[in-house]
């Protein structure tokens, strides 16, 4: 085996280490919430479905606003009590994807997708995990206006927290999908593959939803097992990350390769290959010679495949 390789100080992960106390045990007191709200220092993240409206600024944009300022947006809809950051309240305050869309040529306002947010660094990183929260539910609230059960219209309640069906007395709750997303190993080499939705370069992890009454060991030998046709036993699971794309919850895996003939399923993959470590240190390092890149770091797939080459993974 190579000597671990020098791949500097590890990186943080998108999305996570949230500074948000959620006190879910508040969400069903009213007059708690109009508390919150009213007090000056509650601020609200202000999302229309794939995008983040935030204050124009530098080298940072500010993605929070007052309450007075968020209602002042024309367009809302859905607002969620994220929780508290040092006793104060935060809040996702969702607006038509049109208004966002509208705001993007207003002076003072930029506008982007949390993609871009994340990878660029364009608010600080203690901001990614309440937008990536709020994002997500209010995504929810857009796709549960209906009871799934009776059709009637549904009613937030709980801070944004569950919806009720009048008619049927039905209650729903926001859900995440889990996904897992895993690195095949065989000795010395890993399975990376590419989707056509990648950029040109990247190479990444194999990835796919956890299916009803499946486990997350069966989904991901199922998944590299259909993606790839590489056959895989032993399982480890290594850490997750919330990917609000639109709400999904990751859990990053390693699996033990047992056969290695690749069959790419090119429905779901442009191509799919084995790689030693050496090229994917290359990878890491942006000085491979055929310029193949790796994910970046605000991604699991990143931290999964640095685990690997720093020998942080066992099949106990
Ligand atoms: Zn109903």
């Amino acid at each position: 085996m190579s000597p671990r390789p020098d791949l500097g100080p590890k990186p943080q992960l998108g999305y996570t280490q949230s500074r948000i106390e959620r006190v879910a045990e508040r969400r069903s007191d009213e007059a708690a919430l109009r508390a919150f709200a009213d007090d000056p220092r509650a601020r609200a993240y202000v999302i229309g479905g794939e995008r983040i409206v935030m204050k124009q600024g530098s080298p940072v944009s500010d993605p929070q606003f007052t309450l007075a300022q968020a209602f002042a947006l024309e367009g809302a809809t859905e607002t969620v009590f994220l929780g508290l950051v040092d006793g104060a309240a935060r809040f996702g305050f969702g607006v038509t994807p049109a208004t966002a869309e509208a705001l993007k040529t207003r002076d003072g306002f930029h506008v982007s997708d949390l993609r871009s947010i994340a990878v660029q660094g364009l608010v600080t990183p203690d901001h990614l995990p309440p937008i990536a929260q709020a994002k997500a539910v209010l995504h929810w609230h857009a796709r549960h206006r209906f009871c799934p059960n009776c059709g009637a219209a549904t009613q937030p309640v709980d801070g944004g927290w569950r919806r009720d069906c009048p008619q049927c007395k039905a209650q729903h709750f926001p859900r995440t999908d889990p996904v897992v997303i895993m690195l095949a190993v065989d000795g010395d080499r890993c399975l990376l593959g590419r989707s056509p939705r990648f950029m040109p370069t990247m190479w990444s992890c194999l990835a796919g939803f956890v299916e009803p009454g499946e486990s997350i060991e069966e989904a991901v030998r199922r998944e590299t097992w259909e993606e790839a046709g590489v056959a895989t036993g032993r399982v480890s699971y290594y850490r997750s990350q919330p990917w609000p794309f639109p709400m999904s919850l990751m859990f990053g895996c390693f699996a033990e390769a047992i056969t290695d003939d690749i069959v790419v399923d090119r429905t779901e993959l442009e191509d799919a290959r084995w790689f030693s470590r050496d090229e994917v240190i290359a990878m890491l390092q942006r000085r491979h010679p055929q310029g193949l890149t790796a994910p970046p770091p605000v991604a699991i797939a990143y931290h999964i495949i640095r685990a690997w080459l720093e020998d942080e993974i066992s099949f106990d």
